[in-house]
C-alpha cells in the first residue's frame, strides 16, 4: 500500500511547566535556541553551563515551537487554548514541584483528561515520587515518562524527538483512519472478518450503519450480522459461505437485508476463505449498500418494461413473459389462455373529447382489467425498488397494454376452458359500466378474441396470432362479445354460460324447490328424519340434479343465496310439519364454499328465529373434505353451530383423508358412509371390513351412523347385521316432493323388513 504524501508539517509544539526561570530558559534554548533572546555569556548562561553542561553540538532538529508556563494552572490554560486553536502540544514537561501553585502531577491529570494524544514527560530532582502512584493518575502508562534533573541537554531533545515522532506517527494514523471510515462511508462499504471456527466476528463501524447496528458495537456472534438478512435470501448467503470456507475460494453474491425501520437495503458481498499462517481458516467480506443502483436498474427497467401511461407491462413485457409461461406451462402440462382485448369505441371517443379524455379513459380500463382478474396476482407495476423483476411472476395472470387500444390478458393457468370464459364476460361487464365525461355517459365496450395453449398454438407467435383473430371474429359478430378460436369452444361456453346465469335467475324465482329423502331406522324400520336435496325446475331443461349446478354455484358465489334458499325453505317445512304434530329431523347439505361464508351462521340464526323451531330438528351435512380443510375456520364454525344447537352430521365418510385424531375432536353427531362403499357391500370384502370398521369406530365415538345409497335387501341386511343405525337410499324412495314425502312417510308406519 503506498501512502498518501502529507502536508508540510506544522512545528512540533512543546509546552514547558517550570516555577525556576532559568529551567524554562534552559528548555528554551535546548529545543528553540533561535528563538531564545538570552545573549551569550549573561549568568543564566553561565549557570546554565554550570549546571547542564554546555551545548556544544547545534545539531538538525525539527522546528520546535516552544511555550513555557511556570505555574501548573497556566499550563493547563496553555493546553486549553492550543487545543481551542488547532494546535495541539505534542509534549508536555511538568516539573514536580511549582510552589505556591499545584503541582506537576495535578497538572499531568487534567491535561491527560483534555488531551488523550498528549506524551506527557513528568520531570523533578527529587527521588521521593512514587512512579507506579503517578501512572495509576496519568494514564495510559505508555504515554508517560519520567525526567530527573539536572538533565542533560541531549535527553530533553532525545525525548522531543522521539516522543515528537510517536506524537506525529499516531496523528497521522487517526488521519488516515478518519480518512478511509469517511471514504468507507461515502462508499457505504464495511468488512468483516470471521473466525469460522468460533463463529465470532469483527466488523467496521461503516459496516454498522449499512445493517443498522449500533455504531459501537463492533464485534460479536457472527449471528449478529445474518440476523439482518432477508429471510428469503439467507439461504443463498449460507451456501455461498460455506462454499467459500469449503473450497478456500472468493465469492461475491447479492441479497437483501432489513434495517431495524422496516425499510429492504441491497447488499453486495464479496467474501474470501483463506488459510492464516497458522493454519486457521479465516473469512472476510466486504459488503458494500447497492440500494441506490439497484433503485435505478428497477427504474430503467420499469421504462423499458412497462406502459408509461396505464403504469401495466407493455408488449416488450409480453414477447419475453409469454415465452416463459409457455415454457412453464409446457413443463407443468397446463393450459394457457390467451385474451386479446380490443376496445370497440375507443377511436371515436378520442376524437369526440380529446386525447386527454382518451388517456383517462385507457387508464380506467386498466384498472378495470385488473380487478376481472385474480387480483393478488395480478403483474403489475410498483415503483418500490424491492419490486421483483416482471419475470419473476410467471404463474400469474398478467394484463399488458399491447398498443393504443389493445390489451392483452394473460391467464397463465387455466383449469377449465371455462374459466377463460369468465374473465372474458367479466371483462364485457366490467366494460358495459358507462365512464362520465364532461356530464355524459360513455360506455367503450371491447371484443375479445381467445386463444389457448396448447390447443390454439404453442407458440408466442402463432397464440396472438390467433387470438387477434379470434378478436376480429368478435367484432364481426357485432361486438361487445368474445370468442373461441376454436369454434366448438364458443358453444360450450355458451351453453354453460347460460345455465349461469339461468341459476341466479332461478334462485330470484321460485325454480328452485327442495326434495326430501327418508332415513329410516335400521331397528324398528320407522321414519326417523329426511334430507333434503336441492332440485332446478328448469323452464327448458326440465328437472336438472345438484351435480350439474351446485358446482356452477360454487364458482359463481351463487351458493351463498342458494344455500339461504335451502336452510329457511328446511326451516319451513320443518315449522310446517311440526304444525301438523310431526316431529321430522331435516338435514341440510352445505358445500365447501358456503362453510368458508361467515354468513352461514347468521342464516341459521335468522332461519331459526323467523321459525321458531327446535334448532335440534335441524341437522347440517358437510362433507369430510370441507371439515378437514381449513381445521381452525371449521373448528370455529362447528362450535358456533353446535352452540346454535344444531346436529351436524359428516356427510360422504370414507372419501375424504380424515385424519382420526381430528375425527375424535370434532363436535359431530352423525356419520354417513359414503354410498361408494355400501354399493359394493356384496362384492368387496374390503369394503365390507371398511364398514364393519367405520361402524364399530363411529358408535366407539358414541356417534349415530347412517348409510347412504342402499339400493338392496342385502346390503340392508349387511348393515344390520354389523349394527348400522339409519339408512338411505333407493330401497326404501329417492328423494320426493314434500306432498309426496308428507303422504307415504308421515304416517309412523315402518318402512323397511329388517332381518335379524
Ligand atoms: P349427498 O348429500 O351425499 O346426497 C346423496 C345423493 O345420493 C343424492 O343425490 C341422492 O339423491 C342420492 N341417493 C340417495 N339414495 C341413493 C341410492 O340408493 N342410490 C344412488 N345411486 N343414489 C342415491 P343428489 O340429490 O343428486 O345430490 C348429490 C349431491 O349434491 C349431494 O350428495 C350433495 O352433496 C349435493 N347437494 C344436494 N342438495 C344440496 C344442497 O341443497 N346444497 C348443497 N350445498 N349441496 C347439495
Ligand atoms: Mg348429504
Ligand atoms: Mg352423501
Amino acid at each position: 500500500m503506498t501512502t498518501q504524501p502529507e502536508p508540510p508539517a506544522s512545528p512540533l509544539r512543546v509546552l514547558i511547566a517550570d516555577d525556576e526561570a532559568v529551567i524554562r530558559e534552559s528548555y528554551r534554548d535546548i529545543l528553540a535556541p533561535n528563538s531564545s533572546k538570552t545573549p551569550a555569556g549573561d549568568k543564566f548562561g553561565a549557570m546554565k553551563a554550570q549546571l547542564f553542561g554546555a551545548d556544544t553540538q547545534p545539531a538538525e532538529r525539527p522546528q520546535i515551537e516552544v511555550v513555557c508556563c511556570e505555574q501548573a494552572e497556566q499550563a493547563v490554560d496553555a493546553v486549553v487554548q492550543a487545543l481551542a486553536a488547532g494546535q495541539p502540544f505534542a509534549v508536555a514537561f511538568l516539573d514536580i514541584r511549582m510552589p505556591p501553585g499545584k503541582d506537576g502531577v495535578w497538572a499531568a491529570e487534567q491535561i491527560r483528561a483534555l488531551d488523550p494524544d498528549i506524551e506527557i514527560v513528568i520531570v523533578t530532582a527529587y527521588s521521593d515520587v512514587d512512579p507506579q502512584e503517578i501512572a495509576a493518575r496519568v494514564p495510559p502508562v505508555d504515554k508517560l515518562l519520567y525526567l530527573q534533573k539536572p538533565f542533560h541537554p541531549h535527553e530533553v531533545r532525545q525525548c522531543v524527538s522521539s516522543l515528537g515522532a510517536k506524537w506525529r506517527g499516531a496523528q497521522s494514523l487517526r488521519k488516515n483512519q478518519v480518512r478511509l471510515e469517511t471514504a468507507q462511508r461515502i462508499a457505504k462499504f464495511g468488512y468483516w472478518e470471521l473466525d469460522p471456527q468460533t463463529g465470532y466476528a469483527w466488523w467496521s463501524r461503516e459496516l454498522c450503519n449499512v445493517f443498522g447496528l449500533p455504531v459501537d458495537h463492533c464485534s460479536g456472534p457472527i449471528q449478529t450480522l445474518w440476523s439482518r438478512i432477508h429471510p428469503d435470501d439467507e439461504p443463498q448467503v449460507q451456501v455461498a459461505i460455506n462454499r467459500a470456507v469449503r473450497e478456500r475460494t472468493a465469492r461475491s453474491l447479492e441479497y437483501r437485508i432489513r434495517a431495524p425501520d422496516g425499510s429492504e437495503r441491497y447488499i453486495r458481498q464479496e467474501v474470501i476463505a483463506t488459510d492464516a499462517e497458522d493454519n486457521v481458516c479465516r473469512m472476510i467480506g466486504a459488503v458494500q449498500d447497492v440500494t441506490e443502483r439497484k433503485v435505478m436498474e428497477n427504474q430503467i427497467r420499469h421504462l423499458a418494461y412497462f406502459d408509461q401511461l396505464t403504469e401495466l407491462p407493455n408488449r416488450t413485457f409480453l414477447t419475453k413473459h409469454l415465452t416463459y409461461v409457455l415454457s412453464q406451462a409446457k413443463r407443468y402440462e397446463r393450459t394457457v389462455a390467451l385474451l386479446y382485448v380490443d376496445l370497440d369505441n375507443f377511436k371515436r371517443i378520442n376524437d369526440t373529447f380529446g386525447h386527454s379524455r382518451g388517456d383517462d379513459l385507457l387508464r380506467e380500463v386498466s384498472v378495470r382489467l385488473k380487478a376481472c382478474v385474480r387480483e393478488s396476482d395480478v403483474v403489475t407495476h410498483a415503483s418500490r425498488p424491492e419490486r421483483p423483476s416482471p419475470m419473476d411472476k410467471s404463474g400469474t395472470d398478467t394484463i399488458i397494454r399491447f398498443g393504443g387500444d389493445e390489451f392483452i390478458v394473460l391467464l397463465s393457468e387455466v383449469a377449465h376452458v371455462q374459466d377463460a370464459a369468465r374473465v372474458a364476460r367479466r371483462i364485457i361487464r366490467a366494460l358495459e359500466v358507462p365512464v362520465r365525461f364532461d356530464a355524459t355517459d360513455v360506455v367503450v365496450g371491447a371484443s375479445i378474441g381467445i386463444a389457448l395453449y396448447p390447443n390454439d398454438g404453442d407458440t408466442d407467435e402463432v397464440l396472438l396470432k390467433n387470438a387477434d383473430a379470434a378478436m376480429y371474429h368478435a367484432k364481426e359478430n357485432g361486438r361487445n362479445n368474445f370468442q373461441f378460436y376454436t369454434e366448438t369452444l364458443n358453444a360450450t361456453a355458451f351453453e354453460r354460460l347460460s345455465l349461469e346465469a339461468d341459476l341466479r335467475h332461478a334462485i330470484e324465482t321460485d325454480e328452485l324447490i327442495l326434495h326430501y329423502q327418508p332415513k329410516i331406522s335400521v331397528v324398528d324400520g320407522t321414519v326417523v328424519g329426511a334430507e333434503a336435496l336441492v332440485r332446478w325446475h328448469h323452464p327448458e331443461l326440465g328437472m336438472v340434479g345438484p351435480g350439474e349446478f351446485i358446482p356452477i354455484a360454487e364458482e359463481t358465489g351463487l351458493i351463498v343465496p342458494l344455500g339461504e334458499f335451502v336452510l329457511r325453505t328446511a326451516c319451513n317445512q320443518i315449522k310446517q310439519w311440526e304444525d301438523a304434530g310431526v316431529r321430522m329431523p331435516i338435514s341440510i347439505n352445505v358445500s365447501f364454499r358456503q362453510f368458508r361464508d361467515q354468513s352461514l351462521i347468521s342464516q341459521a340464526r335468522q332461519a331459526l328465529a323467523a321459525t321458531g323451531i327446535s334448532p335440534h330438528l335441524l341437522e347440517i351435512e358437510f362433507t369430510e373434505s370441507a371439515v378437514m380443510e381449513d381445521t381452525r375456520a371449521s373448528d370455529r364454525l362447528l362450535a358456533e353451530l353446535k352452540a346454535l344447537g344444531l346436529s351436524i352430521s359428516l356427510d360422504d365418510f370414507g372419501t375424504g383423508y380424515s385424519s382420526l385424531s381430528r375425527l375424535k375432536r370434532l363436535p359431530i353427531d352423525i356419520l354417513k358412509i359414503d354410498q361408494s362403499f355400501v354399493s359394493d357391500l356384496l362384492t368387496s370384502a374390503d369394503d365390507e371390513a371398511i364398514v364393519t370398521a367405520i361402524i364399530a369406530m363411529a358408535h366407539h365415538m358414541k356417534l349415530t351412523v347412517v348409510a347412504e345409497g342402499v339400493e338392496t335387501q342385502a346390503q340392508l341386511d349387511i348393515l344390520s347385521h354389523h349394527g348400522c343405525d339409519i339408512m338411505q337410499g333407493y330401497l326404501v324412495s329417492p328423494a320426493v316432493p314434500p306432498g309426496e314425502f308428507e303422504s307415504r312417510f308421515l304416517n309412523g308406519e315402518s318402512q323397511l323388513e329388517v332381518a335379524v
